[in-house]
């Protein structure tokens, strides 16, 4: 094998001698799948082996230009359709990826190195429902009317324009496909894009826009590294709106790129979230939502529990049996439908979590488990992002790794004495994505649901999604609300129109 310098960052990227035949992911710019103009390339890798499994166009300003320009000359035909009309493109796209269902979860968990099961039940089967949700919630979008003495006023909502869509890396179609569906849906024209990381499935969509004959220039994709592509779809004069996803560092630098042209703007961006689990929890159902919560997609959703707060009396029994639920998870192959974690995102994105379980030690953690590559990992993946699920005690809630996000597969567990002490924790950090809360007394749960300084609270689950619910964060975890009718409230204008009736 060769090493040779990525693209995509400093590390070295492992080549395959017989990776001649990998493909090359093109743009997808009024209706042809082009190269980047400069034609140069990055790299994506594999999170499992390290090896190279693509090459993606390091799309410029250039590119992002012609995109820009192909959506906003699509725009006025497209935003003329009726609601009904849009949704049934929304439909016809929903059909055709639903047939490539099981291409997107294998091209999701080769690119993400996420399990395969997971691909599949979520990344894969939630991107189909996007589309179909926004189909029958734009078909069912009843503009309001409000009735004065003398004069009715008609809200009419009007597209935005051109809409830029930055997604990461952790959810990749899943996330995309959230941003897509309800931006066409309201008659805005696309120029997406994706992690530079993950292109694979944003490429697929491409695909089946194309074969599903979507006319040329509603959506648009580019490529590229954020610093670039990203930057520049953000600052583009010809962009009226932009929904990004992704950390909150990245999330300044959009909105302050974007502010000076006032574009529509959502931001959602990372989290810390916090998981009370009170004594008079079921023990065996919190443990395994915790697990879970904990651990799923190897740490890296926004919304993971990754600081678990106890109470005192259970605080021994509960960690036992969470350390026995966590050491039986299995962690290897993703395309193996009995993996439970699969591979961290980049080379990377390890040293950062790996110098989180450091730090955790020099501010006085113990690890409980995990904190080493896992025992047992087959020689194939040798080169991959690695890491065992970890879970580390004695830290203090106000320590940095309790407090800032890790975004991998590691948990900190404090002990809590009453209602007060955990919502003091839950809240002594600058995060305000979601939380949870677990036990048996409901009018408990909601009283501190209430009390958690952030977007989503749970009880007694996680991750449990009604689309038609509002997502979004507070404080440094996003501004605005996606989801339902806020997402086509966000993707459209309310124009008032006041008619006096004399
Ligand atoms: P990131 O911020 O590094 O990148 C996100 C996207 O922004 C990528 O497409 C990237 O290329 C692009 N980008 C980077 N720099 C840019 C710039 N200057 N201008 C414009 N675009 C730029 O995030 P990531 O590492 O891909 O994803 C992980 C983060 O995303 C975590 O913090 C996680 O919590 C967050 N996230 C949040 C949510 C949510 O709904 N709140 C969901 C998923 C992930």
């Amino acid at each position: 094998m060769d090493e040779e310098c990525c693209d995509s960052g400093c590390k070295p990227c492992v080549l395959d001698p017989e990776d001649g035949d990998i493909p090359d992911l093109l743009n997808y710019i009024s209706g042809e799948f082009l190269p980047a103009r400069c034609e140069e390339w990055l790299n994506d890798l594999s999170p499992a082996t390290g090896m190279r499994i693509a090459r993606v166009p390091k799309s410029n300003v250039d590119d992002v230009n012609s995109a820009v320009a192909a959506a906003r000359k699509a725009l006025p035909e497209w935003s003329s359709l009726s609601h009904a009309q849009r949704a049934d493109w929304l439909d016809k796209i929903a059909n055709a990826l639903e047939e490539r269902c099981e291409e997107v979860a294998q091209l999701e968990s080769l690119d993400t190195g996420k399990p395969i099961s997971l691909a599949r039940n979520v990344d894969a089967a939630r991107s189909v429902t996007n589309f179909r949700f926004f189909a029958e919630e734009v078909r069912n979008f009843t503009a309001e009317t409000f009735d004065m003495e003398n004069a009715t006023n008609h809200v009419v909502y009007k597209p935005v324009g051109v809409a830029g869509l930055i997604t990461p890396w952790n959810l990749p179609l899943y996330l995309l496909s959230w941003k897509v569906a309800p931006a066409l849906a309201m008659g805005n024209t696309v120029v997406a894009k994706p992690s530079e990381m993950t292109p694979m499935t944003a490429s697929l969509l491409a695909e089946i826009i194309d074969d599903v004959g979507l006319p040329s220039g509603v959506f648009n994709l580019v490529h590229g590294h954020g610093e670039e592509t990203g930057a520049a779809l953000t600052s583009h004069s010809g962009v009226d709106l932009i929904s990004f996803t992704g950390g909150t560092a990245t999330g300044a630098k959009v909105a302050s790129s974007a502010a000076s042209s006032f574009k529509k703007l959502s931001l959602e961006l990372g989290g810390k979230n916090a998981t009370i689990v009170c004594a008079d929890a079921d023990m065996e159902k919190t443990v395994a939502g915790v697990v879970r919560a904990g651990f799923l997609n190897q740490g890296q959703v926004c919304l993971c529990g990754s600081r678990i707060l106890i109470e005192e009396s259970i605080y021994d029994d509960f960690v036992s049996r969470f350390l026995t639920a966590v050491e039986a998870m299995k962690i290897g192959d993703p395309a193996d439908p009995e993996t439970d974690l699969g591979a961290l995102i980049s080379a990377d994105h390890l040293d950062k979590v790996s110098g989180y379980i450091s730090l955790a030690e020099e501010e006085g953690g113990v690890i409980l488990t995990g904190g080493i590559t896992p025992e047992g990992i087959p020689k194939q993946f040798e080169n991959g992002n690695w890491l065992s699920p970890t879970v580390i005690d004695g830290l203090s809630p106000n320590s940095r790794c309790a407090t800032e996000e890790i975004f991998g597969p590691v948990v900190s567990i404090h002990a809590f004495s009453d209602e007060i002490e955990a919502i003091e924790i839950a809240n002594a950090t600058q995060y305000g994505l979601a939380g949870s809360v677990w036990t048996a007394d409901l009018d408990k749960g909601k009283r501190i649901a209430q009390e958690i300084d952030t977007g989503m609270v749970w009880v007694n689950t996680w991750l449990h999604r009604d689309l038609r619910v509002p997502f979004g964060g507070v404080k440094h975890s996003g501004v605005g609300r996606e989801g339902g009718r806020w997402s086509l409230s966000f993707y459209s204008h309310a124009v008032n129109i006041c008619i006096h009736n004399d």
